[in-house]
């Protein structure tokens, strides 16, 4: 299946490091012995096949709905590229994963329940998305994002985090931290509790963060953003940080 991320060979010395990096954070812990998660295929209705991933990406948006847009910039097709290239790793690292989407759709006629989906084209997306999520089973919810805000100076990767679970905030802070250390020394942000304006966040009922990778209105950012390497280190620091929040939660049991 033709996959529309960046090939795994355009790994440059420095997204090599990053790599590396998270390598050491992964290499010999025994919480990691899961088998590959296979061809990394999207999620479908109904219940997995045992075990369930240990972690669940969503690259937001896709189809009609292009998420933030500046000029050709697409947030679904960033979105989607760095959400596969953090699979990839995953699967090289043996830690089970899931995508909600590996193709530029919305997923809005995944469960034959909600057939009647005229007008509701987004809500329905967004409900399935969070029951794909749930069902699935998995330690952890990844929700991958680009932002956008009228003043062009916000920039600045950004981490939300379900109100519902405390190991939410936890996971977001490693990650938001992760990304001061090695995507941007002067990103002061702080992780932020999800409002009722993020959906599925707020309703989501396992471990679940959300990255807004950084801002498509800075110009600066999304000329990063627009480069292979850059979302290779973002994808190589949200799978550190996540590599490390399930390492700490198998050593809290
Ligand atoms: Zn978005």
């Amino acid at each position: 299946m033709k996959r529309n991320y960046i090939p795994r060979f355009v790994l440059n010395y420095t997204v090599y490091a990053f790599l590396f990096m998270g390598a050491a954070v992964l290499v010999g812990r025994a919480a990691f012995t899961g088998g590959l998660s296979g061809d990394g295929a999207a999620l479908t209705a109904g219940v997995p096949e045992s075990p369930p991933p240990q972690i669940v990406i969503d690259p937001g948006h896709g189809g009609e709905d292009g998420g933030a847009t500046v000029g050709d910039t697409l947030e679904k097709d960033l979105n989607l590229q760095i959400a596969g290239c953090l699979n990839d790793m995953y699967t090289l690292f043996g830690i089970r994963s899931e995508m909600t989407r590996t193709e530029d759709v919305m997923l809005y006629d995944r469960f034959d329940d909600l057939e009647d989906y005229r007008g509701k084209k987004k809500s329905y997306d967004l409900r399935s998305r969070l029951r794909l999520a749930e069902e699935s089973g998995a330690a952890l919810y990844v929700g991958v994002h680009m932002n956008k805000f009228p003043q062009e100076s916000s920039k600045g990767l950004q981490v939300y985090y379900s109100p519902n679970t405390d190991e939410s905030a936890r996971a977001a802070q490693i990650t938001q931290s992760y990304a001061k250390k090695y995507l941007d020394p002067a990103n002061e942000r702080e992780t932020k509790q999800a409002t009722s304006a993020i959906y599925i966040l707020k309703r989501i009922r396992i471990p679940a963060v959300l990255v807004e990778c950084g801002f498509l209105s800075n110009a600066e950012e999304r000329a990063l953003l627009e480069t292979p390497e850059y979302r290779l280190k973002v994808a190589a620091v949200l799978f550190a940080s996540t590599g490390e929040y399930l390492q700490v939660q198998e050593k809290g049991r």
